[in-house]
């Protein structure tokens, strides 16, 4: 990988995107973008409206460094609503610039240079980097897919591996459940597994759950800091974004004890101080929404899940069917002569009219070759959108 001249040591890596350079292609041909991760349709009217009455009022002004008392309450009761923690909205929630900002706030303020921070790959992408900036250790588990096209195949995960990742070294283990890019929900019995380590090595936990609401099939997604013993060290990372479909509004949060939720707002506060007034009290009011709303996007999600993962099989790609989140995985082995997701790819866009990501680059440097015969797809799109796409593909395929 080449050197970029002027960026410090520990960023060099983490400059070259292939997000951009698919986004681009597709642009360049007329492709349909499944590639980023962002829905295109509006979330609920009754979040945007409030949004757009804030806007001209004292809202714009910079709201309280935490947040507005009135987000965090509406944190702390939709936390207590759907996962049965009870947090102090004025010590224990910290409103943040997007789940982004909590994760790399909460890597700055609670890990010292040289420790290690044990995770699981594929990895989201500000991970790396937001270790890097606090001068941490990646220590990666390997997730292991299932075989392509089996019904209930999930990812999986040795336990050998991961406590061989932890080393004296360790300082915090950074879990997201609902997974993205896999679509994995961890199982209760991975979460004791994965407490059992925590506490025996005495590690901090960050859980990103910003996929919470977004499960598939009955599944269950379960807050780690439910387990036994885990509360009392375990900063639960959330945002409205993925919930209300608004990824660019970038209201996120972090809940946790007092003293991790305090050494995180330190950290914080001098990243961004304060983001998104109008946007505080619309997401307030989208916490606050009758259950019935985030059953309705579960399902809805799911439909469009299917869509895609039928149309995907249809075309003879092997897929891996998610249990969350907005992806899929295709294994390009059968079908891409030398098993390279990422030329997969690049051709795409002339080949079909389509786009996807090279799930590689969600490995951490080094292993990529774990995730080279992967590529992912959303199918956080309009029905058009997604029909259009199948039908580009079976055409691809025929
Ligand atoms: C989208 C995403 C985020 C970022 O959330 P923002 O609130 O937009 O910052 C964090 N983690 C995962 C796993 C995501 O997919």
């Amino acid at each position: 990988m080449s050197r970029e001249p002027y960026l410090a040591d520990r960023l060099q890596g983490f400059g070259t995107t292939v997000f951009a350079e698919m986004s681009a292609l597709a642009v360049a041909t007329g492709s349909i973008n499944l590639g980023q991760g962002f829905p295109d349709t509006p979330g609920p009217a009754e979040v945007l409206d409030v949004a757009r009455a804030a806007i001209g009022t004292m809202a714009d002004q910079y709201p309280p460094g935490p947040g507005t008392p009135e987000l965090r309450t509406a944190i702390a009761a939709h936390v207590r609503r759907f996962r049965g923690l009870a947090f102090d909205p004025d010590t224990e929630v910290l409103v943040t610039a997007g789940a982004t900002e909590a994760l790399t706030a909460a890597m700055l303020a609670l890990v010292e240079p040289g420790d290690e921070v044990v995770l699981f790959e594929p990895v989201y992408d500000s991970y790396a980097a937001a270790v890097a900036m606090a001068g941490g250790v990646l220590r990666p588990v390997p997730l292991s897919p299932p075989p392509a096209d089996t019904e209930g195949g999930v990812w999986t995960f040795d336990p050998a591996d991961l406590r061989a990742a932890v080393t004296p070294r360790a300082r915090l283990l950074l879990l997201n459940t609902p997974h993205n890019p896999t679509g994995k929900v961890f199982s209760r019995a991975e979460l004791d597994l994965v407490a059992e380590v925590v506490l025996e090595a005495g590690l901090l936990l960050v859980t990103d759950e910003v996929y919470e609401h977004l499960v598939f099939d009955g599944a269950e997604h379960v807050p780690a800091a439910t387990l036994p013993g885990l509360r009392e060290r375990t900063l639960v990372v959330g945002s409205g974004g993925k919930t209300f479909s608004t990824t660019g509004w970038k209201v996120g949060w972090a809940c946790g004890p007092a003293p991790l939720v305090a050494a995180v707002r330190t950290a914080k506060q001098f990243l961004t101080y304060v983001n998104a007034g109008p946007f505080q009290p619309a997401v307030a009011a989208g916490l606050a929404l009758p259950d019935a709303y985030f059953t309705g996007i579960a399902r809805d999600l799911q439909r469009r899940r299917d869509v895609l993962v039928a149309g995907l099989r249809a075309a003879g790609l092997p897929t891996i069917s998610p249990q969350a989140t907005y992806f899929a995985m295709v294994d390009v082995r059968g079908v891409q002569p030398d098993g390279d997701g990422l030329a997969f790819c690049r051709a795409l866009p002339e080949r079909a009219g389509v786009v996807a990501v090279p799930a590689g680059v969600f490995w951490t440097a080094g292993h990529a070759d774990l995730g080279r015969h992967l590529v992912r797809f959303a199918f956080c799109k309009r029905d058009e959108v997604l029909d259009e796409a199948v039908a580009r593909l079976t055409r691809m395929s025929a």
